[in-house]
């Protein structure tokens, strides 16, 4: 068969595209409508595990970036693969304006597409072709197609593409906006399709060593989560006493790191919404813990179950333990926040930086994440609520804006419209994603770390107040705007004219 031959699997494919429906398909239109659309299709199995990976309500639409960003960033962030995605023109645009935002510097491949491709099949073929052509070994490990909402919809069988071309493997993926609520969980999808490439490839037979495992032979820890660089260096100190290293970091920046992950003692799942992960390492037989070492108890927490799910020596974890925590302790007490905070995020890990904050001290009201509760973040969700802090999942737009209006916090942590919001309002803001996430928090280095761009963001207070009686009534109410003789007219103001 040749490249352009059909496949006769494809003929079971028989897209249907609603055009009559007058709701536009997509995330500004009815999510409704595709999953109603997409029912039955060849991916519904995928579908029902998508409900069960990454449960919704009572917010299950994407109020951020589209949440297939998740996934082609962690195609583009890894060395020798080639990312394609499949759908809509406009939201093909949006994820490569967003991945080069934040600094791809890589080509993103796309298959555009129009009714007539999309209920013929040709859009399939058209798919296969593409990964035909990127399929070269010397320039590539593995080519990831991306199947956004319209083609999820139409049920494109991805799976239908072969799994290796020239020995480059394909991996066809749906991640539409309906089924993946937020870009943390898309991330797991891609992660998720490629550990169980891995396992897959692993069971047939021998894979190609990881660079760098041969001269250390301790029993490695899998992070899962992107993390500061700084952080993993942080916790392979932390893991040293225990006889243990720290391994990859999972989504992984090379293919062979996924062999190393999946040889790991153990998995730390840093953040605590990989649920699909977690079911390759559990199928690969390696156990997994959650939480991860931030601040003095959840540290102490971390390294008696990461200890003991090693098998270390008591006594010797109970002494790193307290060592720890002892010198985590100073560094907060040397660097306390001393401010009424609300936080919110869609990364996953808002729970990690609210403990460290109310260790440092912070008077912290409120967390919300985008991201849903799972097993890995029970532990921090009731320690945190026992310290007298709201916690809410999947939190919307709305909860989080409530907060800072309820709780009238010094500083506000959140995502743009958030920052936003409190900054018209005079209040000191941060940005989770660029300003909270891009620091270390692990360890002793994550308590100093966290407070200095919290204390200075709350000492800019003063200049938030001078912006504010300076452009005090500017841009509110009928001093917003242009007004003209005829907008005037229009709303109802008195004109010149009128007095004239
Ligand atoms: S692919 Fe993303 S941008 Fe496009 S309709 Fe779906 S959720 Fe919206």
């Amino acid at each position: 068969m040749t490249m352009s031959d059909p496949d006769p699997a494809v003929q079971d494919y028989i897209p249907v595209v609603n055009e009559d429906s007058g709701d536009a398909p997509g995330c500004g239109g009815s999510s409704r409508l595709l999953r109603d659309e997409a029912a039955g299709k060849a991916n519904q199995e995928i579908l029902d595990q998508y409900a069960k990976d990454y449960p919704v309500g009572p917010h299950d639409q994407p109020q951020s970036m589209c949440p297939a960003f998740g996934s082609l960033r962690v195609g583009l962030r890894m060395r020798r693969t080639a990312t394609v995605l499949s759908g809509s023109a406009c939201c093909v645009y949006g994820l490569t304006f967003t991945s080069h935002f934040y600094g791809a510097r890589r080509t993103v491949g796309y298959v555009p597409f129009d009714s007539e491709t999309l209920v013929t099949g040709k859009l399939f073929e058209d798919i296969r072709e593409s990964v035909h052509i990127l399929a070269d070994p010397d320039k590539y490990d593995a080519v990831v197609i991306i199947n956004l909402c319209v083609p999820t919809a139409s049920g494109v069988p991805l799976d239908l593409l072969p799994k290796s071309i020239n020995g480059v493997r394909i991996i066809g993926i749906d991640v539409p906006g309906f089924g993946v609520p937020t870009h943390a969980e898309a991330k797991d999808v891609l992660a998720a399709a490629m550990l169980k490439y891995a396992r897959t490839e692993i069971a047939a037979g021998p894979v190609a060593r990881p660079s760098g495992t041969e001269a250390d032979s301790k029993p490695a820890v899998a992070l899962l989560g992107e993390i500061f660089p700084v952080d993993a260096i942080i916790i392979d100190k932390l893991l040293a006493p225990l006889g243990a290293s720290a391994g990859p970091v999972v989504p992984t920046r090379e293919w062979r790191e996924l062999y190393a992950a999946l040889d790991s003692s153990l998995v730390a799942m840093l953040h605590p919404f990989y649920s699909a992960c977690n079911r390759e390492f559990t199928a690969a037989g390696k156990p997994v813990i959650g939480s991860a070492p931030v601040g003095a108890e959840g540290t102490a927490e971390w390294l008696e179950a990461v200890g003991s799910a090693l098998g270390a020596p008591a006594d010797i974890i109970a002494k790193h333990r307290d060592a720890m925590r002892t010198a985590i302790t100073s560094a907060i007490q040397a660097n306390p926040i001393k401010a009424r905070i609300t936080l919110s995020g869609y990364e996953g890990s808002e729970l990690l930086v609210g403990r460290l904050l109310v260790e440092s001290g912070a008077d912290l009201r409120y967390v919300g994440s985008a991201c849903p509760a799972t097993r890995w973040n029970a532990r921090d969700r009731e320690w945190l609520e026992a310290h007298g802090v709201t916690v809410k999942f999947r939190a919307s737009l709305e909860d989080d804006l409530c907060a800072v209006d309820a709780f009238e916090p010094d500083l506000a942590i959140g995502t743009t419209p958030v920052v936003q919001h409190a900054k018209q309002q005079g209040t000191p803001s941060l940005y989770f994603t660029n300003l909270i996430s891009a620091r270390p928090l692990m360890g002793p280095a994550g308590a100093g770390s966290l407070s200095q761009v919290i204390n200075t963001a709350i000492n800019n207070k003063a200049r938030f107040d001078s912006m504010e009686s300076f452009f005090e009534g500017v841009g509110k109410g009928d001093s917003a705007g242009v007004w003209t003789e005829d907008t005037a007219d229009r709303a109802g103001l008195v004109t010149p004219r009128e007095v004239a």
